[in-house]
């Protein structure tokens, strides 16, 4: 104990202070469960936010990861690599982008998808200082500008002056998007198909069908984050695949990997060519690793897992809704937001103490499990869940 005390401790003293963590030492971990330093098991419904794919250390995942760290660990893009053009064939293939571009987080696939949107809007249309509508509520990572697209104030206080070339729509709000498009005449509209730090909102489908038509109509780019929804989360291996579209850039990262860094921007007909040698780069974009991870992960997520999910889902909304306690679930697949009678913290912690890993996002509680959780282990935290949502 006087050593767990030490160690948290230094982690106060050592690290930046931007988490609030709780006083849990994760030590090890083997598929949906993982042990914290007094040997606790816990059930994980969090997957290091959409990020372990197939839960904890899975045995074909550390295979490909580990064969291709014993081959070479790191080459700079100026050499060619086989990991990550076998990743960008997938998911070529698996989307009908036409092209991809690697980098290692969700802010920076963002950061990219919003640089092509701007050189695109330049090259093409002669526009110097193009606008990107994003939506109210949305979320689109912690860097300067993935900030300023960022559709929520509490986000962009202390951080001022964000980067310029951004406006706001509400989400799924058809009015409201038409009179932003003829207010600022965006070149891009960004956003999420399910709004995830947001409080898990799915975008309505004639909201969706409505940016297409007018995406279409006056040749504004569409550019998808899946950071979050993306590789199997929603039920489909995008989840813009929900609505019946074809996206012009989609930006994913988190789970795609399987648990290493990775972010990559799919490039889709129109802006395929946008990117030229020098216009962009990543040092550590396209680590050999991190693809052969990534292959691994998106080959395995084919239509049984994608089935699974689905039942999951199922087997979820059927356990919780109406429950006691529970008032309410949004979300797609295994991406989930309950809205609780009790406060989502308190729920939060509560789980954590018996031995169940759940998230929050905004006034809910969230839950990202493993694709492939076992159904059994889903059921004991679910009841969990369920006890603890009484009170
Ligand atoms: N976009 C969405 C939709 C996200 O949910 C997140 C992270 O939660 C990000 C972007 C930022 O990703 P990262 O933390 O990998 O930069």
């Amino acid at each position: 104990m006087i050593q767990l005390n030490q160690f948290f401790e230094d982690d106060k003293k050592y690290i930046a202070g931007t988490y609030n963590r709780f006083p849990v030492q994760i030590v090890e971990g083997k598929g949906s469960i993982c042990k914290d330093a007094q040997g606790k098991e816990y059930i994980d419904l969090g997957t290091g936010i959409a990020v372990n794919t197939f839960g904890f250390c899975d045995e074909e995942w550390v295979n490909a990861v580990t064969k291709q760290l014993c081959t070479f660990q790191h080459t700079s893009n100026l050499y060619y690599s086989s990991p990550c053009i076998e990743l960008a064939k997938i998911l070529c293939e698996r989307t009908g982008c036409e092209k991809v571009f690697f980098s290692n987080s969700g802010a920076e696939a963002n950061e990219c998808a919003i640089k092509v949107a701007r050189k695109y809007a330049a090259d093409v249309k002669g526009i110097k200082e193009p606008v990107i509508l994003t939506l109210v509520n949305s979320f689109h990572g912690r860097t300067v500008t993935t900030l300023a697209a960022t559709g929520q104030d509490v986000f962009h206080k202390d951080f001022l002056p964000l980067t310029k070339g951004f406006e706001y729509t509400p989400a799924n709000d058809i009015e409201a998007l038409k009179e932003n498009v003829k207010k600022y005449n965006p070149s891009a509209i960004m956003f999420e198909t399910v709004q995830g730090e947001g409080g898990v909102i799915p975008l309505n489908k004639d909201f969706v069908d409505e940016m297409v038509r007018i995406a279409s109509e006056k040749d504004i780019l569409l550019i998808v984050d899946e950071v979050q929804t993306g590789n199997g989360r929603t039920g489909e291996l995008y989840g813009y695949m929900n609505y019946g579209f074809t996206p012009d850039i989609v930006s994913t990262a988190k789970g795609l990997a399987g648990g290493l860094p990775i972010g990559a921007t799919m490039l889709f007909g129109k802006v395929k060519d946008v990117l030229t040698p020098s216009s962009h780069g990543s040092t550590f974009g396209g680590n050999p690793v991190s693809c052969a991870g990534a292959v691994n992960i998106l080959s395995r997520i084919d239509n049984s897992v994608l089935k699974g999910v689905k039942e999951r889902n199922e087997l979820i909304i059927n356990a919780l809704s109406g429950a006691k306690g529970i008032k309410s679930i949004t979300g797609m697949g295994l991406m989930l937001g309950i809205e609780t009678e009790r406060p989502a913290g308190d729920i939060v912690k509560e789980c954590l103490d018996r031995g169940v890993l759940v998230l929050t996002a905004k006034t809910k509680v969230r839950l990202l499990p493993a694709l492939n959780i076992p159904v059994d282990t889903l059921i004991k935290a679910l009841n969990v869940i369920k006890e603890v949502c009484v009170g």
